[in-house]
């Protein structure tokens, strides 16, 4: 790798900053010189007007989304007309998931990572599963989804980790059997996990890749999608390259009662005896767990990546986060299928669900939500260097309002706590990522149009090849 010139030098007079290591402090002054922090200090007193970029409201790291599945965005509102359950949920989404290509997905997914990028979120978990082309057939480069993905978050200016996931069978029968997939589902598959190691290897060793602003993860769909017998090749793809691992776990009580019923064991166990659990796995949801798989994700250490509104949205459940977290397992936050994108609206629901499931306040603190939400999510990503305010890291800073209406009147003292849980995307300000401009005054500097383009995205998605399915009318109204 040949070295970089140092970028320019930049100063940021953050009026007030939180951050995992320094807590909340005034007047905070940061530099950085290209895209690393180089120093921090607290307490600065004024500084020249043309020397600093002043900062008013809060300044925190930059926001890691810990799960995402961008294409889902185009479901919002749709599923939430009529009724149904997690499955007939499954249904529409199969539904958009047919109708994308790569050009379709690269518009589709740059707006949604500008949305994010709007809402404070520096780094996105793509956990990506939509692979080839309908009814399975490869593109000619079989990761050009993939290689979109990653085009969508430069676009957009964030990172992105694409968590490039093994997907392999249609389901558990009731018998135990693994069901072939079929319709929409072939396009998620590889022929096994052997073939989806080569397949996920090749897309980082392409020229540029994987480029400064994208790290390659891997991801076990779930134990409905990949049978036990095929998780050891793609937990050695992780482990050969340091790589995070995720996997969907336990959202739906059907899912373990299949589990059980095909493999006599829960899924938590299932992934312990493949080896896949550990500091660099994140189970995502981990809803119905028992006490046991409790303590096999927190002794194992692994992350637990918690999506409060797509699990309400979905009916899913409350995970037990308090339990998990006592247990020894990190807390990350995600926004999932983006039934909203906000992951102060996530990191405070995790906090208010748990009141809500035990009849107590006060489980997770504004300061440990928000860790989630950058450190930590950072960390269950593979970047390790980004999600705090100090000297070394990242320079990605994401400055929330305390003069909107929702958090007008905020006490300095608790300004974590009005942003934690008072504040909303809409109140991000101003976005820094790897030292450089992407959100100012609630705008988006790359994508000038970013509602604009989010509405002509969905738009073609859904009415996209009138010739086959015809136009999208959603779901019969009530
Ligand atoms: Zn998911």
């Amino acid at each position: 790798m040949t070295a970089t010139a140092p970028g320019p030098t930049r100063l940021w007079l953050a009026e007030l900053a939180w951050s995992p290591s320094g807590g909340l402090r005034r007047d905070v002054l940061i530099e950085a010189s290209g895209e690393r922090i180089t120093a921090v200090t607290p307490e600065a007193g004024e500084q020249p007007q043309d020397r600093v970029t002043r900062l008013a409201g809060l300044t925190m790291p930059g926001l890691a989304n810990a799960h995402s599945h961008a294409f889902h965005r185009a479901l919002r509102g749709i599923t939430q007309a009529g009724r149904g359950t997690f499955w007939t949920w499954r249904e529409r989404m199969y539904e958009v998931a047919s109708r994308l290509d790569p050009d379709s997905y690269l518009e589709l997914a740059t707006a949604v990572y500008a949305e994010m990028a709007l809402a404070g979120i520096s780094c996105v978990g793509e956990f990506h599963y939509l692979h080839h082309g309908p009814d399975g057939t490869r593109y000619a480069d079989p990761n050009q989804m993939g290689r979109a993905l990653v085009e969508a978050a430069r676009r957009a200016g964030i990172r992105i980790t694409l968590l490039d996931t093994c997907y392999l069978s249609g389901g558990l029968a009731a018998d135990g059997s693994q069901e072939p997939l079929q319709g929409t589902q072939l396009r998620f598959g590889d022929a096994d996990a052997t073939a989806w190691a080569a397949r996920a290897a090749e897309l980082w060793s392409g020229p540029g890749m994987p480029g400064p602003d994208a790290r390659p993860g891997a991801a076990i769909h779930s134990v409905r999608a990949v049978p036990p017998g095929q998780m050891p090749p793609v937990v050695a793809w992780a482990r050969e390259r340091g790589a995070p691992l995720h996997v969907h776990l336990s959202e739906q009580v059907a899912e373990n009662r299949a589990c059980l019923a095909a493999h006599g064991r829960t899924p938590a166990q299932v992934l312990e005896d493949a080896g896949a659990l550990g500091p660099r796995a994140t189970a995502v949801h981990a809803t119905h767990l028992s006490a046991s798989d409790v303590r096999l994700l927190g002794e194992s250490r692994s992350h637990v990546c918690f999506c409060p509104t797509t699990e309400a949205d979905l009916a899913d459940g409350i995970g037990p986060a308090g339990a998990l977290t006592a247990a020894g397992s990190p807390l990350t936050i995600g926004s999932d299928s983006h039934a909203v994108i906000d992951l102060l609206e996530e990191a405070r629901r995790v906090e208010l669900d748990e009141r809500l499931a035990s009849g107590q306040r006060g489980h997770f603190s504004a300061a440990e939500l928000a860790t989630a939400a950058t450190a930590t999510g950072h960390a269950s990503l593979g970047w390790p260097e980004a999600g705090d305010i100090a000297p070394g890291g990242l320079a990605d800073l994401v400055t929330v309002a305390l003069d909107s209406p929702r958090t007008a009147g905020a006490g300095t003292a608790t300004a974590l706590e009005s942003v934690v849980f008072g504040a909303t995307a809409a109140d991000v300000r101003h976005v820094v990522i790897g030292g450089r401009d992407v959100v100012a005054d609630s705008r988006h500097l790359l994508v000038p149009d970013v509602s604009g383009k989010l509405a002509a995205a969905i738009t073609a998605t859904l009415d996209h090849d009138h010739g086959r399915s015809g136009h999208w009318d959603g779901p019969d109204l009530p």
